[in-house]
Order: structure tokens, then sequence, then C-alpha cells
């Protein structure tokens, strides 16, 4: 065993057996220890504070009941958390996600990853992730504004603009935002910046929806760019069809890539010369609607396959943009028989370890999610200067800010992976945020 992989093994051991039970969180942790064991132990302070550990437990996980009232008048109950993870940069700072099968774990390893995607923006965030086994779907408006309504009398005491500042993630788009900022505002008696990913007429930022998508191109713009290679013309195939996949979609399109699939829980929709403007709209009226994907109108040349993802298609670069642990080892093998080389994900952890060893064994290029997708926070950290200084940028500002931020974000990482021949970018973005969290750590105390 080397000396990564045994300190790895004896930081894993030393994490309450209660932890042990949560996989997502080990699978998690056990990606970063990988990489940031032996930086800590080369540092006699950061050995002392035992840094990893610290961040390991979240500051607090708060678990509370959510009491409403269907369109029936049948009162339901749902479970809701916030897990804060660490202010030790700035105030808690990450999405709420409202699935059915939400759990703590979830939410544990979301909250972790937070705060090391956090620390890599360069702004003061801290790590925090929440949500609620509330599933949405089949549910009215105004079931799910009574829901959102109920979920934040609950938590409304533990955040505010300097305390934790929740924002959206799967199921929590705008509407969302605006019912439960509504909800806040009323209870807090104040008008602040407590959540990001507001609507433009009371306090949002201009591309905030698509900052995760569009970062997200910025980023793979930025590897392209270091590889002396360009985005125009490559086949790209995206999983998922919600707020990161279209706007990654939107973006890679108007920049002459060729985006040859997007998908959702039904199957994939698929154009082997690139599917339209005119198809991804179709799939924003499909999401908006709330309904799956299927055929599409005679209209559009695409073709749909039940069932399908977008990896069973040749393709030269993959983004998943889906949801967590989507690409497992076949998964990453039929990437690789397809032809792709460069995998940049979308969504928060969407490739299992045993696809990351299948994506290494094949010298796949790989971008982690805590660095290809951090946009969206980031530009919720704008949101959260502008409401506070009363002045807001316009689209272009943001989007310029954007890209100097993903482009900043790239450097830092490449800096930490450089390796012979290339950028391990995994280890990059682990290890710029652990110095980055580790010096805050140590200046700070024993707290
Ligand atoms: P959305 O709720 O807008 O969309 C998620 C989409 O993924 C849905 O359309 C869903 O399909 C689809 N999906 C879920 N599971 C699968 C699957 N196994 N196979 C294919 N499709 C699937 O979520 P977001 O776009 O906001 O988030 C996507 C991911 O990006 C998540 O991991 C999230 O944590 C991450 N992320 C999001 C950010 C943001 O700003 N929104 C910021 C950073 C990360 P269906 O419609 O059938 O349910």
């Amino acid at each position: 065993m080397d000396r990564s992989s045994a300190l790895t093994e004896q930081f894993l051991s030393s994490l309450p057996q209660a932890d042990h039970a949560l996989p997502n969180f080990i699978q998690a942790i056990r990606e970063v220890a990988t990489d940031v064991m032996t930086v800590e132990k080369n540092n006699a302070d950061w050995t002392a504070a035992r840094v990893l550990n610290r961040l390991a437990e979240p500051d607090r996980v708060i678990s509370f009941r959510v009491t409403w009232e269907d369109d029936d008048g049948a009162v339901q109950i749902n479970r809701g958390w916030r897990v804060q993870g660490s202010n030790v940069i700035g105030p808690y700072k990450g999405g709420l996600r409202f699935h059915p099968g939400v759990t703590l774990d979830d939410l544990r390893f979301l909250a972790f990853e937070q705060c090391f995607k956090n620390a890599l923006t360069g702004l003061p965030l801290g790590g925090a992730k929440g949500g609620a086994d509330f599933d949405p779907r089949g549910r009215s408006r105004s079931e799910i504004m009574r829901f959102c309504q109920a979920f934040m009398r609950a938590l409304a005491p533990f955040i505010g603009p300097d305390k934790d500042v929740p924002a959206g993630d799967i199921n929590v788009g705008t509407e969302e935002i605006g019912n439960l900022f509504g909800a806040w505002a009323q209870q807090a008696g104040l008008y602040q910046g407590a959540l990001t990913g507001k609507g433009l007429s009371y306090g949002g930022s201009a591309v905030r929806t698509e900052a995760t998508g569009y970062g997200l191109i910025y980023f793979l713009q930025a590897m392209l760019e270091r590889m002396g290679e360009a985005l125009e013309d490559k086949r790209i195939a995206i999983s998922g069809k919600g707020n990161v996949a279209r706007h990654a979609a939107a973006k890679a399109m108007a920049l002459g890539a060729k985006v040859i699939a997007l998908s959702d829980t039904a199957g994939t929709i698929h154009a082997a010369d690139g599917l339209s403007r005119d198809a991804l709209d179709w799939v924003a009226e499909r999401k908006s609607a709330g309904e799956s994907l299927g055929p599409l109108p005679n209209r559009i040349d695409a073709e749909f396959a039940e069932g399908a993802t977008p990896w069973e298609y040749p393709a030269d670069i993959a983004l998943p943009c889906a949801t967590q642990n989507e690409i497992d080892a076949d998964q990453a093998q039929a990437l690789v028989d397809n032809g792709v080389t460069l995998l940049a994900e979308g969504a928060n952890m969407p490739t299992t370890a045993d696809g990351l060893r299948v994506l290494r064994k094949h010298s796949v290029t790989y971008a982690p999610g805590k660095a290809a997708n951090a946009g969206g926070v980031a530009v919720s950290g704008l949101e959260m200067s502008q409401m506070s200084q009363r002045r807001f940028m316009s689209a272009d500002e943001v989007d310029t800010a954007l890209k100097g931020i993903m482009a900043d974000i790239h450097a830092r990482v490449s800096e930490d992976g450089q390796r012979s021949g290339g950028v391990n970018y995994a280890r990059g973005a682990n290890v710029a945020a652990y110095r980055r969290l580790a010096s805050a750590i140590t200046a700070q105390g024993v707290l």
C-alpha cells in the first residue's frame, strides 16, 4: 500500500462508526482524503489541527418536521434538513434539494463537497446543503407554495445573509426560491439576501439561472485551450434536461460545439450531427411542464430512445449534468468505447469510484464537479454582494465576472494538479481548496 492509501485508510478509520453507514459521504471523503492527507501530514500545523477530521464533521445538522396541507385539506408530513458544513471562510452557502429519495447521507456528502467547491471560487463562502424528502411531482403550484412556506417556518431561525444563505438545487428553481424568500422575509421582518437564485424583480442577479451551465462550458474551454484544442465542432453528450444541462447545452451550441444528446429519467434524445436550438427549446418546454422526454415532434430532426443514456453514442466530450452516481464502471466503459476523451462534471459526484477507475485507466481527462460546476455558487456569491450594496450588475458584467472566476478556478486547480504530461484536475481541486480551508482553520484556533 502506498503512503497516500495508508494515510487515507488510517484517516477513514478515525471517523465515527456511524459515518461508515453513509456510502455517498464515505465515497466523497475517501476521494478527497486520497489527495490531501499527504499534504496535511507534510505540514505540522495542519496535522496538529486535524484539519480534514474537522471538515469531515459538519458544524451542525438541523433536522426538522415540515407539516403542511394538500389541496384536499389533508395534513402531509415531510422531513427537512440543513447540514451546515463549515463557515470558516464565509457564511454557510449551498443549495436546497426537494426529492423523495433525499437522505442525510446525500446532504452530508454534498455539504462536505460544497465547502471545497466554495473555497475554490476565491469568494468568502462557507459550505452547507439542505433539502427535504418532498416530491413535487404531481403537486399543484399552490401545494408547492404551501410546502415551501412550511419548510421555511422551520428553517428561518437558522439562516440569514451573514449566517447561512441557501439557494436552489434539484427541484428547487426560481419559483420555489420566490416562495422560500417571501416566507423568510415575512418571518424575519427584514429585506435581506438570505437566499440566492432570487428573481430579478426582487434582488436576484442577472445570469444566476444560467451560471452553472455557462460556467461549466467556460471551464471546459479553459481545459481545451490548455490542451491546444478548441470547443468548435466538438461532439458533446450531456445528461439531464434540467437547469445545468440545458444552459450548458445552450452555451456549447452558441460557441459552435455539437450537442449530440440530452436525457432524463425516461430516456435520451440524440442527433449525431448535433441537436438544433428548436430541439433544446422543446426540451425546456417539457421540463417546465413537468413532462418526461419522449418522441420529438416531426419538425425536429432527432430521435428519442427510451431508457437509453447519452453515453451510448459516439462523442468527444461527456458532461454529466443530471444527478449523483449516474456513471458507473459500465457507463464509463461505454463512454470510452464511444470515443470520449474528456469528461467534466456539471452534476455533483455523477461518477462513481468504479467509474472513475475506468476513466483513469483509459486516460480520459476528468474535471470534478467541485471545480467545473462552481459557476452557480460563484454567481450566488455575486448576488449576495449586489444585494448588500443595493447595486446591481448588468448581465454582461456578471457574465464577464463569471468567465474570470472560472478561469481563476482553472488556473488554481491546474497549478496544484500539475503532473507530467498534463493536469490531474481532481487532485488539483482537492488540494487547492484544502490549502485555503486549512489556512483559515489554523488561523482561527481550536474551535
Ligand atoms: P434539475 O432538477 O433542474 O434537473 C435534473 C434533471 O436530471 C431532471 O430533468 C431529471 O429528470 C434528470 N435526472 C435525474 N436523474 C437522472 C438519471 N439517473 N438519468 C437521467 N436523467 C436524470 O436539477 P439541476 O439541473 O439544478 O441539477 C443537476 C445536478 O447539478 C445536480 O447534481 C445538482 O446538485 C448539480 N448542481 C446544480 C447547480 C445549480 O445551480 N442548479 C449548481 C451546482 C451543481 P426527470 O425530469 O425525469 O426527473
